[in-house]
């Protein structure tokens, strides 16, 4: 098996990609068990912060590296909170204080239109000069009272129109065939193939 570091210390993505990638030959390795501190995040596009998070992993290990950089970006808010969803309502992080600036920042908006965006940057080496890089988007609306108890972040204010549902109603299966992380990893996929 070749080894691969994953840059991020949350269990369910590691458990996602150790499951895609082994029937390819990777063994996916968590970056918390390799001793790879946190890396810097300072970038304005998901795709250069996950470009940063995984040159990090990599010239810490000497192992190839694989990072993601997710978020929601909403056009009445011209594209807030991007690369901020995880923070939009400050230190310390929390979902419920996002969803409640969100919700106060669209009062009397009509435009509600908003799509998550998720960028998988896989670098070879630290200094690799054409990593590869594939992203998804999800596209919905967003509504002022929550609905479902499913997924997590903003998912329950995300109204998929065309399904009358929201992200946080669907079972996970179904949401990793619509989502802006089901997109970008297929894409991965199929360029690692
Ligand atoms: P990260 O890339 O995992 O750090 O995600 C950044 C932030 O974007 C999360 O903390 C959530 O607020 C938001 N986010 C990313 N993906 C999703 C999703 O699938 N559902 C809900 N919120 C998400």
């Amino acid at each position: 098996m070749k080894k691969l570091v994953l840059a991020s210390n949350n269990p369910g993505k590691l458990r996602e990609f150790q499951a895609l990638l082994a029937p390819l030959g990777w063994e996916v390795l968590p970056q918390s068990q390799l001793g790879v501190s946190e890396a810097e995040e300072p970038h304005c596009t998901f795709v250069e912060n996950a470009l940063a998070k995984a040159r990090h992993a990599s010239a810490s290990t000497g192992l190839p590296a694989l990072a993601d950089d997710s978020g929601i970006c909403i056009d009445a808010l011209q594209g807030a909170p991007g690369v901020h969803s995880a923070r939009f309502a400050g230190e310390p992080k929390s979902d419920a204080r996002n969803n409640a600036l969100m919700v106060e920042k669209l009062a009397g908006r009509s435009n509600r239109k908003a799509h998550y965006v998720c960028a998988l940057v896989l670098v070879h080496s630290a200094d690799d000069p054409q990593p590869i890089i594939a992203e998804g988007e999800w596209h919905g609306e967003i509504i002022d009272t929550p609905r479902g108890a499913g997924g997590f972040g903003y998912d329950p204010y995300f109204l998929l129109p065309e399904m009358g549902l929201t992200a946080a109603e669907l079972d996970a299966a179904r949401k990793n065939t619509l989502s802006h992380r089901g997109a970008a990893c297929r894409r991965l996929l199929a360029r690692l193939t």
